[in-house]
Order: structure tokens, then sequence, then C-alpha cells
């Protein structure tokens, strides 16, 4: 008979973007499949576990929410260590956090370097494209960014309407492309 190998995998995934992008409405979502338009601080938590089963395999995601420490702009590299990918949040309402993704990215890349050299796979997420598309109607112009700035792809996501929500398969490129 056919034999099957079961394997585990533990990854922790950053989610990092400036404040109120929607990082831990976007988790909330992935993870619990609910939305709230008010998560207060003490529901907040640091980190929430989604199981995938690819095959025979075991994807244990961990991902890892700054709650309040965006303000700082920056993290520490304690708090990046081992990460295996990284989503990095807008919101589409304010271009401004469109702005400070290029800093969350060079913050990210100075403190975290992969053993063969290499940044960390990350992904960029145009969140609530339900408040509108204006800022990502040109993909190409959006394409032309990810590859400026290092990042595997982008998606535009919605934590408040759920049909908008590309049922996570943003994280699951994110690690894919890890090749994990
Ligand atoms: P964080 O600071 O990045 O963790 O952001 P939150 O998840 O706390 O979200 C900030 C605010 O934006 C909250 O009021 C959310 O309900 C709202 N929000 C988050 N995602 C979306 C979305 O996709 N669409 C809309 N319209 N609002 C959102
Ligand atoms: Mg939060």
């Amino acid at each position: 008979g056919m034999r099957r190998i079961w394997k585990e995998h533990l990854y922790k995934v950053l989610v990092i973007g400036d404040l109120g992008v929607g990082k831990t409405s976007i988790i909330r979502r992935y993870v619990h499949q609910t939305y709230s338009s008010n998560y207060r601080d003490t529901i907040g938590v640091d980190f929430a576990l989604k199981v995938l089963n690819w095959d025979s395999e075991t994807v244990r995601l961990q991902l890892w929410d700054i709650a309040g420490q965006e303000r700082f702009g920056n993290m520490t590299r304690v708090y990046y260590r081992e990460a295996m990918g990284a989503i990095i949040v807008f919101d589409v309402t304010r271009p401004a956090t469109f702005e400070a993704v290029i800093k969350w990215k060079e913050d990210l890349d100075s403190k975290l370097i992969l053993a063969n050299g290499q940044n960390i796979a990350t992904v960029l997420l145009a969140n609530k494209c339900d408040q509108g598309r204006e800022m990502t109607n040109s993909g190409i112009k959006m394409e032309q960014f990810c590859k400026d700035h290092g990042f595997v792809g982008w998606f535009e996501t919605s934590a408040k309407v759920s049909s908008e929500y590309e049922q996570g398969s943003f994280v699951c490129q994110s690690t894919a492309i890890c090749d994990l």
C-alpha cells in the first residue's frame, strides 16, 4: 500500500503596517471568519494560529500582529526573528499608509536576513478595497511598485466584506513562495 508521510511545519508570519490599516481585522477574518468594527486593544492578540492541511502536510501559520506598537514605525530585531514570511498592509483610503509601506519594508529587510543572505518573502495587501479602488485600479503601477521594492506580489483585500476577501490566498502564496 501507499505510505503517507505526514509532515508538520510551524511558520511565523509577520503582519505589519501603520495603525488602523486593518491588520487585526485581516487576521480575525482569516483565522476566525469574523469581523467587528471595533477591536479594542484589550481584545487584541499578539498572534493567532491558522492551520492549513495541504495533502500530507500540516502547516501552522503563526500570524504575528504588532498590536499597538505601530506608532513607533519600526520593530526590534527580536520581534522579527525567525519569521518565514511577512505581510505588509496599507489602507487604500489613506495614501500616507501606502507611503509608510516602504518604511516598513526597509525596517524589516534591514533587521531580518535569511541564512542564504536573502530577505524573507513579503506580500503587500491593499486593504479596505470595499471603500474604493482608486489607489489600486492601476494594477500595472502596483506591479511595478512590487518589483521596485521587493514584494513577491500584492492583493486587494477587505476584512469587512468577506466576498471581497481572497480566502487567505495571499498567505498561501506568501508561504508557498518561501518554498516551504
Ligand atoms: P490595525 O490597527 O491595523 O490592527 O487595524 P484594525 O484591524 O484595528 O482596523 C482599524 C479600523 O479599520 C477598524 O475600525 C476596522 O473595523 C476597520 N477596517 C479594517 N479592515 C477593514 C476593511 O477591509 N474595510 C473597512 N471598511 N474597514 C476596515
Ligand atoms: Mg491591531
